[in-house]
């Protein structure tokens, strides 16, 4: 009566005991679902006490959950640094972004993250980050503001919102064009319950790499709240491109106190040097290096963090009989 197999799930009983914070929080996330997968069930054992009159049975169900909580984050997986104006593969490391895509799509696939994320690099056409509208900003240059500058070189701008500096990159990635959308090949997730999508850089004034913060850490978005909605504990970072956006969500990650994951063959990069540098300073910080064939080894090597008890009590004259 308390344990109902039902289509390949198990649906158990709301009188079940958390043993522990984990557990309860599991407890918590599983009720929103209304069900555990039958492949989380572990192990089911039933004891059966018995007396003249009466037979207590407790059914014990082990279910076979992970300490953490796991979100996949796809890093700007667009046409614009596959195909469009920023396409990574003239970049000088010369890295083709779209052999990211089976790479991701095999996690997504094989892998059960409880929460997915798509970032979308998603810029207004008078973005600050776009070398073609320096003309219009270069009141806001420091230093000299007629010298001579050229496409990706660095600048700082003292305004007008934000003192600021910025790569000046080409026109990308403005909102609602072909080349913003994700890569068609890209599996994304229908799933309204665990997707989530984070659109970046829409403040003309202020670029952003991360998907939890502008480049200067002015305003959030609201990425790390619906983490903390979903009581998100490791994140594994994937997309392009790896020096930039990638690292910078990664490393806000780590600040954040998430366990960090670099899923370091579904990233591609602009520039050696620059690819070099970075992951040095992610394994500095601690973030943890991976290659996409291990996570799922990782995420399924879960531990027995719960479990629940359910008691039923049945009253017999059968040994009255006897
Ligand atoms: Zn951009």
């Amino acid at each position: 009566m308390h344990l109902l197999l039902k289509d390949k799930r198990v649906l158990v009983s709301e009188f079940g005991l958390c043993l522990n914070r984990k557990s309860a929080i599991r407890r918590e996330l599983s009720l929103r679902k209304y069900s555990y997968k039958w492949k989380n069930v572990d192990s089911l054992f039933i004891i059966v006490f018995s007396t003249r009159t009466c037979c207590i049975i407790f059914v014990i169900v082990g279910l076979k959950s992970s300490d953490y909580i796991n979100a996949l984050i796809i890093v700007d997986v667009q046409n614009c640094f596959i195909t469009g104006n920023l396409a990574l593969v003239t970049s000088p490391a010369h890295e083709d972004g779209a052999e990211v895509v089976p790479i991701i799509n095999k996690l997504i696939q094989t892998v059960s993250f409880d929460v997915i994320v798509y970032t979308h690099d998603w810029h207004p056409p008078d973005h600050i980050s776009f070398f073609e509208n320096l003309q219009y900003r270069r009141q806001y240059l420091e230093g000299d503001q007629n010298k001579t500058i050229h496409m990706f070189d660095n600048v700082t701008y003292s305004g007008p919102k934000f003192k600021t500096v910025q790569v000046l990159w080409p026109t990308h990635c403005i909102q609602g064009t072909d080349d913003a959308a994700l890569h068609k090949d890209l599996i994304v997730s229908s799933s309204k319950n665990n997707t989530i999508h984070i659109y970046k850089g829409i403040d003309p004034d202020i670029d952003s790499y991360s998907a939890f913060w502008d480049n200067e850490k002015h305003q959030k978005t609201e990425l790390d709240a619906m983490l903390n909605e979903w009581r998100v504990t490791r994140v594994f970072v994937a997309g392009l491109a790896t020096d930039y956006c990638v690292v910078a969500t990664a490393v806000d990650a780590k600040d954040l106190n998430y366990t960090t994951y670099f899923v370091e063959d579904a990233c591609r990069g602009v520039d050696n040097a620059t690819i070099a540098a970075k992951k040095e300073d992610m394994k500095n910080r601690g973030i943890v290096f991976i290659q996409s064939n291990q996570v799922k080894a990782l995420i399924d090597s879960a531990s027995y963090n719960q479990i629940h008890f359910t008691l039923m009590i049945s009253f017999s004259i059968f040994s009255f009989i006897l």
